[in-house]
């Protein structure tokens, strides 16, 4: 039986062969249990502190303030360890894992940053570590299979289907199933069955949490607006859940519209209809005979078909507003953030940054508007060197 809330609207549940039910279940109640232990709460709390780098900074842009015409705050998950907000999730769900008495954690990873971020909680927390790699995704991401190997895990390549990031996701589920005593599945973001969603939403509000808590010392009150990007939608629903009780604060989740939102894109807030992806009722991009739609971003991180059930109920009920930027429209972006703030955003948090030069002058001068920068740059520089060759040719 499960005890927590595994609806959001009509969006969420449990769509997922039997077998894994009672995975689940177990799952679902060392959770409850654990978010009630003072004494994993502190480990947590203190991991994040000591060794991730928290709280990361809240950085006012004064130049970017003056582009744009209102005052632009930078939450700098960039500065956390591994240079995303990645690593709340890894750390939390790692020590979930050896509160349960796994020793083993095994994960899957399209372009590697979740790969990395799970292989580095799980060496700094001791625990043994698997990651399941499409074998094309492998060739094209030799850096981060450098990374994860370094920080002892070992990388799995699957050759099966088209070799990217569904076939290691069903791979690594195969997995889990067979050897669920030792194992716990570390899932990257607000995705997949209950009780993953709650579970990724519960280690990452401490965006959110630290975000009000800043806010209101700097300013004495709420943001205006909180502008983040949306892959699976775990750092926007990071940061929205402080301030999703405050109807006066605007809530915009931008997606990648990749190459146009006629053309390829991964815009499913936008354009997906609901349908059922890696275990979850969610919105998801699906041709007329469910077929999932081949989907394009320049950012690595927000190139997938889904979105989170809390997320899509969230845009659906209007609470959430999406939006989108496209791949030409991220690389000014990044340009801009560098050039007057010296931040170079990682490509997938340059399309909270593209929503700003989309409206800016639309917004009051007083407005407080709080941007995600879900990360760094540092990994995108030859993605962004292409772009802008591209661009002068
Ligand atoms: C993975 C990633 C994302 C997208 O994932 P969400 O779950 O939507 O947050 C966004 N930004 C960065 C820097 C990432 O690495």
């Amino acid at each position: 039986m499960f005890r927590l809330k595994r609806y959001y609207g009509s969006f969420g549940g449990v769509y997922i062969p039997e077998l894994f039910i009672p995975i689940l279940e177990e799952l679902e109640s060392a959770f409850i249990r654990a978010k009630r232990d003072s004494e994993f709460l502190k480990r947590y709390r203190k991991l994040l502190k000591e060794y991730a780098g928290r709280p990361t900074p809240l950085t006012y842009a004064p130049r970017l303030s003056k582009i744009i015409g209102a005052k632009i705050y930078l939450k700098r998950e960039d500065l956390a360890h591994t240079g995303a907000h990645k690593i709340n999730n890894t750390i939390g769900q790692a020590l979930l894992a050896e509160y349960m008495g796994k020793r083993r954690i095994i994960a899957e990873t399209g372009a590697g940053q979740h790969g990395v971020a799970t292989a580095t909680a799980a060496a700094h927390i001791g625990l043994e570590c698997e990651i399941f790699m499409g074998s094309e995704d492998v060739k094209r991401q030799r850096l981060n299979v450098l990374r994860m190997e370094l920080l002892g895990a070992k990388v799995v390549p699957v050759n099966k289907g088209s070799g990217t990031l569904k076939d290691a996701i069903n791979e690594a589920l195969r997995e889990w199933a067979e050897n669920v005593t030792t194992t716990y599945y570390l899932l990257g973001s607000v995705v997949g069955p209950h009780p993953y969603p709650a579970i990724v939403k519960f280690f990452q509000s401490v965006i959110g949490s630290e975000t009000k808590k800043q806010i209101r010392k700097i300013e004495g009150r709420d943001p205006d607006y909180v502008i983040a990007c949306v892959g699976g939608g775990s750092n926007a629903m990071g940061i929205f859940s402080a301030f999703i009780r405050n109807r006066n604060t605007r809530l915009i989740g931008v997606e990648a519209a990749g190459r146009g939102l006629d053309s390829l894109h991964s815009a499913t807030l936008n354009l997906g209809t609901p349908g059922y992806l890696h275990g979850t009722r969610s919105l998801l991009l699906q041709d007329k005979n469910g077929q999932v739609k081949k989907v394009h971003s320049i950012a690595p991180g927000l190139d997938y078909p889904g979105v989170g059930p809390e997320l899509a109920h969230l845009v659906y009920s209007g609470r959430v507003k999406a939006s989108s930027a496209t791949d030409t429209e991220v690389i000014e972006a990044v340009k801009v953030l560098a050039e007057s703030e010296g931040i170079i955003p990682a490509l997938e948090s340059a399309h909270a940054v593209a929503y700003l030069l989309k409206h800016r002058g639309e917004f009051r001068q007083e407005d407080i508007v709080v941007v995600n920068i879900s990360g760094r740059g540092d990994k995108d520089m030859e993605t962004i060197m292409e772009a802008l060759h591209e661009k002068q040719s």
